[in-house]
């Protein structure tokens, strides 16, 4: 972007604007910290998320904001109308709260939906001094742990996004980066084979092992995986194998998801894996039954135009942006569907060191430390900063807008040609 953005035609000061929001994040600080922590000592699942939403919610409608509870058809769901707000130009900051099995908040959502918030606390103080409107949108289940995962897919379909300029959020994680790397469109498969019981040893002949299917699918999909693009993925879990080994398994089941950076191609990788599932059923003589347990999530196409205005305000607050992550890898996300469908963008916030492995319980107690903290307020502050911008700043919305256009035509062209 060329110029200042100190002020602008319409006389408003962007910077003590921006000013006013800091101050007003520093003023709730100790809440924000205090749920967090509070979130981090008590996890929810995904689309279980009801103490956490509960809470969440309560502290923007204490602020002012005008609250709607269970969106999209799903209790944990929320949309939050700033105060204030006009007609015009309109920002999302979005909220996710879900946690892990076993681990919790090892992916740090506590972290992301209070730094939302306190976003949009910040943001309903300056009330009736900016221009357009603020939606603070609550997701839920962004893991993929939960069957029906994907939240923002619902809150997307019941069209909470569809007059919305821009979307932003933040997460945790080893360093401070823009997220501008490219995830992978992640589908989530279900197969159940069923059989015919018989004693494993008097009669095992009048037997179909339902689990010798499973296997004989595990196996297949282990030879292709040596047969597929590089950056594909593809890996299983068996939920049900048998109950006993003197029982041939007259029934089982496994769970899959398969990923890719191009949606096309992870297409045809979900017919390949089926055709693995199809070789089990096959081989054993059992009936194959499958089903998507979750919808697609895409890849995320991350605006770029947004993302530099994200990291200019991240650097003003004295963050080390990075300009790429330290370890190559990703894994997938419903804000990928969020950015096919408006101009997007999230950042990386560092909360502890590398080696501890993501999804991990060291990642939900480092977001109980200092620096899980400092993530927190840094990023209400830049979320309630690049707010402003974007609210101000008729250029970069125009920009980012055109740079969706261009980035998601040529995606839309290629998902409809597989699907005619
Ligand atoms: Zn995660
Ligand atoms: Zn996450």
């Amino acid at each position: 972007m060329k110029g200042s953005r100190g002020s602008n035609m319409t006389g408003v000061n962007v910077e003590e604007l921006k000013e006013a929001a800091r101050r007003e994040v520093e003023q709730v600080a100790s809440l924000l910290i205090e749920t967090s922590d509070w979130m981090a000592d008590n996890p929810e699942l995904g689309l279980q998320e009801h103490q956490a939403a509960a809470r969440l919610t309560g502290l923007l409608d204490e602020f002012g904001a005008d609250v709607e509870r269970g969106i999209a058809g799903l209790p944990t769901a929320f949309e939050a109308r700033l105060p204030g707000g006009k007609p015009g130009p309109k920002v999302a900051i979005v909220a996710e709260y879900d946690a892990l099995p076993d681990v919790g908040h090892g992916c740090g959502h506590n972290i992301i939906a209070t730094a939302a918030i306190g976003a949009g606390i910040a943001l309903s103080r300056l009330a009736g001094r900016l221009p357009g409107s603020v939606v603070v949108l609550g997701t839920p289940a962004e893991e993929s742990a939960v069957p029906n995962a994907g939240g923002k897919l619902p809150v997307l379909d019941h069209g909470h996004f569809d007059d919305v300029d821009a979307a932003i959020m933040i997460h945790p994680m080893t360093e401070d980066t823009i997220a501008l790397n490219p995830t992978l469109v992640a589908y989530g498969l279900d197969f159940e084979f069923h059989g015919r019981p018989a004693h494993a040893a008097a009669n095992p002949h009048e037997g179909v092992n339902a689990l010798d299917a499973v296997i004989v699918m595990f196996n297949a999909v282990g030879l292709l995986r040596q047969q597929v693009c590089a950056d594909a993925r593809i890996h299983g879990v068996i939920t049900y194998g048998g109950g006993a080994p003197n029982v041939i398994p007259p029934y089982t089941s496994c769970r899959f998801r398969v990923r890719s950076p191009d949606p096309v191609y992870c297409q045809e990788l979900v017919e390949r894996v089926v055709a693995c599932a199809e070789a089990g059923a096959r081989a054993t003589g059992a009936h194959l039954e499958w089903r998507e347990y979750m919808r697609p999530y895409l890849n995320m196409v991350p605006n770029h135009a947004i993302g530099a205005v994200l990291r200019q305000n991240l650097e003003a607050l004295g963050r080390d942006v990075q300009d790429e992550r330290s370890r190559d890898g990703s894994g997938s996300t419903d804000f990928g569907n969020v950015s096919h469908r408006v101009p997007a963008i999230y950042a990386y916030l560092g909360i502890c060191g590398p080696e501890a492995g993501w999804h991990s319980k060291e990642v939900a107690a480092a977001t109980k430390t200092e620096r899980g903290h400092a993530a927190i307020l840094a990023g209400a502050k830049a979320l309630a900063m690049t707010t402003i911008d974007l609210l101000i700043d008729d250029a970069l919305r125009e920009q980012a807008h055109q740079e969706h256009r261009a980035a998601i035509g040529p995606v839309r062209e290629g998902l409809a040609a597989t699907s005619q």
